[in-house]
């Protein structure tokens, strides 16, 4: 079986592990996973999370083709699977820096898509222009859950906790008389690397960026629909549907500090009430369940999707690198994990089966086969 492994088990490489063919023998390594006390060692236990229309690269053609794969995905979960979380929600979006939808891809995408009157919202909420469509929301825990069980239960896939220093650690050393390595004694056919921020130093990424966020779960039942603001300023609140609502937020890049900020708390809770005001506009008045402080993996310039061959432990290994998601991992993870298997589908199958010894193809020629594999667009995700 084709040997597949997967750094990360936030909401990219579970969705890229679940993404990859059954026949294929997926090994899962990662420090911090579903269920784990908590941690600012990754983001996605920390999310909303809802659905917006953004990615990481302003109307790049190919995250547009990837959020719109993810939406039609997580539509069906909130139909066929509601132990997944995932749940449609009316959105309200209000943008506080233009009067028009003219530049929003989604526009003619998001199902019940309409201009809101002005006198539909709420009247501190600074809006130049609010529209309105339905959208979905999950929680993160038991989305991750969700995701994990289904990866436990499946008998291609093992899993490994354990913190790399570098992807060479995967690759049993040629150098080494006992050639040993902690992940097995032969190397993977193909390396898939969702580290997320912890691929700034994993594979010596500079771009990659740390952007910090904090947020508030409270209890307020009536919040029946989600509203984001952006432009000048970036808020939001977003009912996960079982009572609880996450108001936020912030992005403060190049921060890590995991103390709750108390001035960030009381501007919180004054601009979601700006945007809900059934949610208190102080601070003490808030029914809180609990505070949020959480890393988004975010990368200057947007996020890495791409593969190369690198030389580990004295030989060729093809490498999958998706991470650098900031603020939309769950959004695009569906669309990103479908990609990302078929980047890995190019370097197994190749142009010729069986395949040369993975060593001896060069770059280019992965890379051409990789587009061929495209046309295919297989996967078992969607
Ligand atoms: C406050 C907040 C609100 C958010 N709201 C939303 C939202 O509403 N909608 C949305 O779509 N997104 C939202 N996000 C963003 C989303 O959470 C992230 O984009 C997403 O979780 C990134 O997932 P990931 O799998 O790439 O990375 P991570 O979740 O960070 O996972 C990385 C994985 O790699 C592992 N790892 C890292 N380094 C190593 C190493 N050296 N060795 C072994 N393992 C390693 C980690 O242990 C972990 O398993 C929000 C984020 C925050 C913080």
């Amino acid at each position: 079986m084709p040997r597949v492994t997967v750094v990360g088990a936030g909401v990219f490489g579970l969705t890229i592990a679940l993404s990859l063919p059954r026949h294929y023998d997926v090994t899962i390594v990662a420090r911090d996973m579903p269920g784990d006390p908590d941690s600012l060692g990754w983001a996605s236990p920390w999310a909303g999370a809802g659905f917006g229309g953004g990615g990481t690269k302003p109307n790049d053609p190919e995250e547009m083709e990837m959020l719109k794969a993810a939406f039609r995905y997580f539509w069906t979960l909130s139909e066929e699977h509601p132990e997944s979380s995932v749940k449609k929600m009316r959105d309200v979006f209000i943008r506080d820096n233009v009067d028009t939808d003219s530049d929003l891809w989604w526009k003619d995408f998001m199902p019940d898509y309409r201009i809101m009157d002005p006198s539909e919202l709420p009247p501190a909420s600074n809006a130049k222009i609010g529209i309105t469509y339905t959208s979905l929301v999950l929680t993160p825990a038991t989305y991750l859950a969700y995701l994990f069980s289904l990866l436990k239960a499946s008998p291609n896939v093992s899993i490994v906790r354990s913190e790399l220093s570098s992807l060479e650690q995967l690759v049993p050393s040629s150098s080494s008389s006992a050639g040993a390595s902690p992940f097995g004694a032969v190397a993977p056919d193909v390396i898939v690397n969702a580290s997320g921020v912890g691929a700034g130093s994993l594979v010596n990424d500079d771009l990659v960026e740390p952007v910090r966020g904090q947020t508030i779960v409270i209890r307020q039942p009536d919040v029946d629909h989600m509203t984001l603001r952006s432009g000048i300023d970036y808020c939001y609140v977003i009912p996960r549907g079982d009572g609880t609502v996450v108001i936020g937020g912030i992005k403060e890049h190049g921060k890590t500090s995991p103390e709750v900020d108390p001035e960030i708390r009381k501007d919180i809770a004054f601009r979601a009430h700006q945007l809900d005001p059934r949610v208190p506009s102080s601070v003490e008045a808030l029914d809180v369940v609990r505070d949020i402080v959480g890393i988004r993996p975010g990368r200057r310039g947007g996020m890495r999707l791409e593969a190369e061959v690198l030389e580990l432990g004295g030989g060729s290994v093809p490498v999958v690198h998706a991470y650098g998601a900031g603020g939309t991992g769950y959004a695009l993870s569906p669309g990103v994990a479908r990609r990302v298997a078929q980047m890995v589908d190019a370097f197994v199958m190749g142009d010729q089966f069986p395949h040369p010894r993975l060593s001896t193809r060069g770059t280019s020629a992965v890379l051409a086969t990789e587009r061929e594999e495209q046309k295919a667009g297989r996967c078992n995700v969607m």
